[in-house]
């Protein structure tokens, strides 16, 4: 019998959906799963032909591979990776490439690109995007890791891929971690898109008083412009949904927001670097205050105070909400950017930004039409410090200036808490300011501390104390 292609671990979701795409493609697949009635309920499945060979051990993968053996796992991120790859070690021979497609933390993938590197295994990092539908039809890719194994699995990673046009979305992202870095700053990233389209639901929900008939339709206007994006796109569906009772659907799902801890990690790395990756935190922390809802409820009665009339849904109002919307995805995105940046810079790794902007246009949860101003950005300027400095976006940003104000200062006026639409207005004041008050922070610092500071009228790297106390 012909020997199959690639070996895929983990028959969940989305092991399976990769499974059958890659079957879709023309390629042999061999198929374990840890639990065996999972794999044979898959290979009973409707989708599945004959092409696709069960395997029941690690040593019955590896003897049912091509060489070199490629082995794509997509089992539970952390512990269940290092046991799974314990497992396969012995029947695996040098040049042999495992691929984690799993959500891995890259410090993780790190570690196991170096200790596989030691048994000469080529390991791969890929994050995948996509969800469950991405998997079968077509997710982006961001592989990374040992570089020796790209020009193999290339072929069968660009088939599976989303494509835009003639592109694949898929890139070989860099060495170690860099493929699951960039896949969990596109999750940071998603995060902060779905807490601003909140926000801005909230305003026109609760603040113009407008029913999720009217915002629906809204919605899909907005689909038509430059906010044209996949999130969007469903925001408009889910809100046009009814019950069993007619209502709205939106109306009766409980306000608490889960979180697999993605977010998290992306705004614990941007805290380490020293990245100010404001939207995605905040985005984080507003799950976390959502999940506290019954200390909410109770402080929504306590903190009450004098209801305020509800804003205006004219034209005016609901333009404002749009531009604070696409102005402040703008700074989140560039944040985003940023994290890469500084993460390229501490890891040695050489982002090619206008790809990853590229690879995220199609297949993924953040896929959008302003991905390629993103990417026209970075090819038009290699070099670019940000982007919000790039013209297309200095342009955007003043068209949106007075819009995304008034929409913050509608939100602070009727008490709706927009996090995501504020702290981002405040970070790109804050961006170009030319002097923040830090000068009286080094003052502060100074004086409690004898932290030194520089001054204005000296070069930078001269440090100055000031015996304060000597002054009062
Ligand atoms: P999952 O629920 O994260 O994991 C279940 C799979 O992992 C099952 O095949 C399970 O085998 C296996 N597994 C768990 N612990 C194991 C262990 N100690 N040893 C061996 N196998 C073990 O599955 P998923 O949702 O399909 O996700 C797979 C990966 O893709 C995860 O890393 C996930 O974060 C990532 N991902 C998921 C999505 C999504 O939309 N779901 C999107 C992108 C990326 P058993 O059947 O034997 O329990």
């Amino acid at each position: 019998m012909n020997k199959a292609d690639i070996g895929l671990v983990g028959l969940a979701v989305m092991g399976q959906n990769l499974a059958l795409n890659l079957q879709d493609h023309g390629y042999r697949v061999a198929v374990y799963n840890r639990t065996t009635a999972r794999t044979e309920e898959f290979l009973a499945g409707p989708e599945a032909d004959n092409t696709l060979v069960g395997c029941y051990s690690p040593a019955d993968l590896a003897a049912s591979l091509s060489r070199p053996r490629v082995i794509l796992l997509m089992v539970k991120a952390g512990q269940a990776v290092d046991d799974t790859l314990e497992l396969l070690h012995p029947y695996l021979d040098a040049g042999d490439i495992v691929i984690d497609g799993g959500n891995s933390h890259p410090d993780d993938t790190r570690r196991r690109v170096a200790a596989l590197a030691e048994r000469n295994l080529l390991f791969v990092g890929c994050g995948i995007s996509g969800g469950e539908e991405g998997a079968r039809r077509g997710p982006s890719l961001m592989p990374g890791g040992n570089a020796l194994a790209w020009p193999h699995i290339r072929p069968i990673l660009e088939a599976i891929a989303a494509r835009v046009g003639d592109q694949p979305c898929c890139r070989w992202i860099g060495p170690d971690g860099a493929g699951h870095f960039v896949k969990m700053v596109h999750n940071g990233i998603e995060y902060g898109d779905l807490q601003l389209i909140g926000e801005a639901y909230q305003l026109l929900r609760f603040g113009l008083e407008m029913p999720a008939d009217r915002l629906a339709a809204l919605f899909d206007r907005w689909n038509h412009g430059p906010l044209n994006s996949y999130l969007i796109e469903i925001t408009a569906r889910i809100l046009s949904v009814r019950d069993a009772e007619g209502l709205p659907l939106i109306d009766s799902i409980l306000d608490t927001a889960g979180q697999k801890g993605t977010g998290r990690w992306t705004s614990v790395e941007a805290l380490k670097l020293g990245t100010p990756l404001t939207a995605i935190n905040e985005a984080v922390c507003a799950r976390y205050l959502s999940a506290r809802r019954e200390e909410r409820v109770m402080a929504s009665n306590r903190l009450a105070t004098d209801a305020r009339p509800a804003g205006k849904a004219d034209d005016h109002s609901i333009q404002a909400v749009h531009d604070a919307l696409y102005a402040a995805k703008i700074i989140s995105y560039a944040q985003g950017f940023m994290l890469l940046k500084d993460a390229a810079k501490a890891f040695d790794w050489d982002l090619d930004f206008e790809g990853i902007a590229l690879i995220w246009r199609g297949g993924c949860i953040i896929r959008s039409v302003f991905l390629n101003d993103i990417a026209a950005a970075y090819r038009d300027d290699g070099g670019l410090e940000n982007l919000l400095l790039a013209p297309f976006f200095t342009g955007q940003l003043r068209k949106t200036d007075t819009g995304w104000r008034q929409a913050v200062i509608l939100g602070v006026k009727l008490g709706i808490p927009l996090p995501g639409l504020s702290s981002a207005l405040a970070f790109f004041d804050g961006y170009r300011c030319s002097r923040l008050p830090a000068n009286l922070l080094q003052a502060q610092r100074d004086y409690f501390g004898a932290h030194t500071y520089e001054r204005t009228d000296r070069p930078r790297g001269m440090f100055f104390h000031t015996d304060w106390s000597s002054h009062n």
